[in-house]
């Protein structure tokens, strides 16, 4: 039993790893300054912003490692339904008092990934939560919440993120 879970993880880790190596374009997103990431998110084709993630955008008030990954993502997926960023998301983590990295403008939601609700069965949101969980320092988020939890940090799943991927950073300013 041990050997066999031993190679599952193995496997697991490989995986995320051999993503990993692909998310190359990554490093043109990681260049990028803020004005220039707000106007590549707000225009382009594979982002989908509901219309309150689209004011956060536009206003200036989300933080550039969040802009950074939607267009990461976006390299590979349809992002079809993003957000709430921090419009719309409750100030506080559910059922705590602990603020939610949201209301700092230092997480995102992602309702959908290739046309359909994030679910256990949605193979295109397990890549894209794989590809979160690759990513290099410093754009890789330090929660990303989904149907899965992997056993590297920052992976979790709860029955609040069995319909969504969350993103967040808990630090600041990840330019
Ligand atoms: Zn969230």
């Amino acid at each position: 039993l041990k050997v066999a879970a031993v190679s599952f993880l193995s496997i697991l880790t490989l995986g995320i790893v051999g993503i990993g190596l692909i998310v190359s374009p990554g490093v043109v997103a990681s260049e990028l300054d803020q004005p220039a990431l707000i106007g590549a998110v707000l225009s382009h084709p594979r982002i989908h912003l509901l219309s309150g993630a689209n004011s956060d955008v536009e206003r200036g008030l989300v933080d550039p490692g969040v802009l950074k990954i939607l267009l990461i993502l976006a390299e590979e997926h349809e992002l079809t339904r993003v957000g709430p960023i921090i419009s719309g998301h409750s100030y506080y983590v559910r059922g705590t008092t602990r603020p939610s990295n949201h209301a700092f403008g230092r997480a995102v939601d992602i309702l959908w990934v290739d046309g359909a609700p994030v679910s256990y069965s949605n193979a295109g949101a397990l890549v894209a939560t794989k590809t979160l969980l690759s990513l290099p320092e410093p754009l890789r988020p330090d929660e990303v919440g989904s149907p899965w939890r992997f056993p590297v940090r920052g992976s979790f799943s709860d029955a609040d993120h069995l319909g969504h991927i969350h993103a967040g950073y808990s630090k600041k300013d990840n330019s």
